[in-house]
């Protein structure tokens, strides 16, 4: 059998991985146009931040790679023909395939004012935009930067990180109100104040303004901020254009069924450029996180060898850090729609806007604890702060833990919710060691 993958990110790393497990003897071609291949995404607001070396982001040994035994092109795929099976690539060379795997991500969602393409203004998608961001926030004194989600919060903490002056646009009323609550909202957003970054709330921008570099944007409401970078991260869309010129189907993502194929057999897609199938919310959801790209990737690569193998989403869960706050985001969460997001972000999960069903919470000074309570299980979380309960969380939440004999008391006014769920942990842990 001849395997193609196209994109080195985790989802194609873990399909290398998975036909090796089942097929010692097949060809596997990959083909990427990241220049440094395969590194850790998530780990690039550390290497901002200067938390972590770049070469801490290879997570893979050379060693490793070895022992796959793939061929691997450097270069970019313009077309698929599925009727000759095969891809033909920027530098005129084709590669015929068996079957082929579309991992090839997302891109941030581009700014198109005005301006938009001055030098300065920058995005955040590869390890080159994170040099590039270092090489100008070495120059500059003052950024601004658009978007509500993470990675907006990451470019922002990089900033501050660096000395840079920043000045923070958020087109609604409050921080990330998709998926944080507005108590949540107002933590961070005073966090980031005691950091001296300036926020701004229903403020778009319309223009970058400048010659040859940038020098201010002007905002909806005519104020002018002067600036020498820009920074945006106002959503992400999975790269497309291959998969609908070949005449798959796609909605938000390229479609696909419990075992990662396509609409045309023996083509699969997955990590953030697919879209899943999944049975238990009986349609299909774009998660745009490290784990279940993995996981995809991990299952698209086993069905493509032969081992036929259902994907299950697992309950999506993030471990991040909002304004230097340890923030675990598990189940669903949230509210919906997010004016400062266009769809889905960096690190994000469609799961997490579902309808709780009750909420509750409890908040200290620094940490806070809110779940989210179905008739018979936990189905949300957030942790923020102190972490003792997130991993316990997981475990009950995605394992469907039954807590109606704890429910009224969870759901009492001045409930401490935290200690009712750490003895119950206690107890179901030891039933379920
Ligand atoms: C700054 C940042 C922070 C993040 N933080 C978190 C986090 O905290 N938690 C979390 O769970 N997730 C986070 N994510 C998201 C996570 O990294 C992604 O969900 C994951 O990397 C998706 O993996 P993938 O393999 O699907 O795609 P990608 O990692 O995007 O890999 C796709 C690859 O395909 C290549 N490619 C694209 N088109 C072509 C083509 N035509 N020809 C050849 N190659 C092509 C791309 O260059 C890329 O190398 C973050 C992402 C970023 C960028």
């Amino acid at each position: 059998m001849k395997y193609v993958i196209i994109g080195t990110g985790v989802a194609g790393i873990a399909a290398i991985e998975a036909i090796r497990s089942v097929d010692t003897a097949g060809e596997i071609t990959v083909v990427g146009d990241d220049p440094h291949g395969f590194y850790s995404r998530p780990g690039l607001a550390y290497y901002l931040t200067g938390e972590v070396p770049d070469k801490q982001l290879f997570p893979q040994m050379a060693e490793e790679f070895r022992k796959l035994r793939f061929h691997y092109i450097k270069g970019h795929v313009t077309r698929i023909l599925p009727a000759a099976s095969r891809v033909d690539l920027q530098d005129g060379s084709s590669v015929t395939y068996g079957r082929l795997l579309l991992a090839i991500g997302a891109s941030a969602t581009p700014l198109t004012v005005p301006g938009a393409q001055l030098p300065g203004v920058v995005k955040l998608d590869h390890l080159d935009d994170a040099r590039q961001i270092l090489k100008f926030a070495r120059r500059g004194k003052t950024a601004v930067v658009v978007g509500g989600g993470i990675t907006a919060l990451e470019l922002t903490e990089a900033f501050v990180a660096r000395g840079v002056k920043v000045h923070y646009l958020l087109r609604g009323d409050r921080y990330w109100s998709n998926v944080l609550d507005a108590q949540e909202s107002r933590i961070i957003e005073n966090r980031l104040r005691e950091e001296g970054v300036q926020l701004h709330f229903h403020a778009e921008v319309i223009e970058v303004q400048g010659q040859n570099s940038v020098k201010s944007v002007r905002l909806l409401d005519g104020r002018v901020l002067r600036c020498d970078m820009v920074a945006y991260a106002i959503g992400i869309q999975p790269r497309l254009g291959l998969a609908r010129e070949a005449g798959l189907a796609v909605d938000r993502g390229v479609l696909v069924n419990q075992f990662l194929e396509s609409s045309v057999p023996g083509i699969y897609a997955a990590g953030d450029v697919a879209q899943v199938y999944d049975p238990v919310a009986g349609r299909s959801v774009l998660d745009s996180l490290w784990g279940p790209a993995r996981d995809q990737g991990y299952t698209a690569g086993l069905n493509m060898a032969g081992r036929i193998k259902a994907y299950h989403k697992s309950v999506p869960f993030n471990v991040t850090r909002l304004a230097g706050l340890t923030t675990t985001i598990i189940g669903a969460v949230g509210h919906g729609r997010d004016d400062d997001l266009v769809g889905i972000a960096r690190g994000d999960s469609e799961t997490w806007r579902e309808l709780p069903h009750a909420m509750i919470a409890q908040s200290g000074e620094v940490n806070r604890l809110r779940l989210l309570i179905g008739e018979r299980t936990l189905v949300g979380a957030i942790v923020m702060g102190d972490q003792k309960l997130s991993m316990p969380l997981e475990k009950m939440i995605g394992n469907g833990a039954d807590v109606s004999s704890i429910r009224d008391q969870l759901l009492a006014p001045g409930a401490l919710i935290a200690e009712i769920v750490s003895t119950y942990w206690l107890e179901w842990s030891r039933q379920h060691a």
